[in-house]
């Protein structure tokens, strides 16, 4: 490229954005080891290891970029690069200390094991917020999940409390993987904007008596309706597994237990529609405080 004599001088590849097009490094193989490691983050051994996952696409990204998260790697293809916002979000990627890759569309392909792969694929530093550094003054609302075992389950959750604004989400006991590739999915970005813990059922009932947070469990053997629950300025919805809801030791500890009516011929709700009817009310019951559309 020759510059115009009345442009200033800069160097080949550079643009006036302030990026240069040779600041990524472009992979030609599949057999790539960035992109063995990459591919490997879909097995819950390798993102124990490593501490990474995958987020796919810009807006997962985006998202996580905007809320602090840390990138470990990022891939695009060639193609993709064409479109300033990609480049844009890449570059602001390395800036955060991400390794930034381009490659082809088969490369892409081979990461996300789609025919349409989204066109940036990521890979960020996992995030669980101790228990005992969630915010726990002033108005409050948490959603505990017992021995979730679906992710598309948990990340419907952890979207869900997103949007009805509560302020965390804690796994308890043995869960299913928040950071697999479908429960990030499912979060649709989500899982990036909430504070996520994990805990024992004892940790977390100790931590709400501690905290003056209310546990309003929803369960088969509630007594009463879910919206004739106390939902104080401080309270914690607790749901049950899949299969075997909530212990009967857990149930006695928690201090209400509620039932969703129901008729017709299902025995329950699925874990994720019954969560989203609970969050919804226990926002509800408070008069919606931050809603903002
Ligand atoms: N067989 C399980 C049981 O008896 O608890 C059903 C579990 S259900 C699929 C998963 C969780 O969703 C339950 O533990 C409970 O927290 C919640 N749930 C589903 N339907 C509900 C309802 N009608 N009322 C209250 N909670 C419900």
């Amino acid at each position: 490229m020759t510059n115009s004599p009345h442009e200033p001088s800069r160097p080949r590849n550079e643009h006036p954005g302030g990026w240069a097009d040779d600041v990524f490094e472009h992979i030609s193989s599949t057999a790539n080891d960035t992109v063995k490691l990459l591919r490997s983050l879909e097995h819950k051994k390798e993102r124990r290891e490593t501490g990474l996952f995958l987020a796919e696409g810009a807006r997962h990204a985006e998202e996580a970029l905007a809320n602090g998260w840390s990138p470990a790697y990022a891939f695009a293809s060639q193609a993709a690069l064409e479109r300033p916002q990609t480049k844009d979000l890449l570059v602001r990627m390395k800036q955060a200390g991400a390794r930034v890759l381009t490659g082809t569309e088969k490369i892409l392909v081979t990461l996300s094991r789609k025919d349409n792969p989204q066109a940036v694929i990521s890979a960020f530093r996992q995030r669980v917020t101790p228990l005992v550094d969630l915010p726990a003054s002033g108005a409050r609302r948490f959603v505990a999940l017992y021995e979730v075992r679906d992710p598309g389950n948990l990340g419907t959750v952890i979207r869900t409390a997103d949007a009805a604004g509560c302020d965390g989400v804690i796994l308890l006991g043995t869960t299913c993987d928040p950071f697999s590739v479908e429960s990030v999915r499912a979060t649709m970005g989500s899982l990036f904007a909430i504070p996520l813990a994990t805990a024992s059922f004892d940790e977390y009932r100790q931590w709400c008596s501690d905290n003056g947070v209310r546990i309003v469990a929803a369960s088969m053997h509630g007594d009463h309706a879910h919206d004739k629950a106390t939902y104080p300025e401080r309270s914690s919805i607790l749901m049950g597994n899949e299969q075997a809801g909530l212990p009967a030791d857990v149930e006695g500890a928690c201090d209400e237990l509620v039932r969703i009516p129901m008729m017709g011929k299902a025995d329950s709700l699925n874990l994720a529609t019954a969560a989203s009817v609970m969050i919804y009310e226990a926002w509800r019951a408070r008069g919606y405080p931050g809603a903002n559309r």
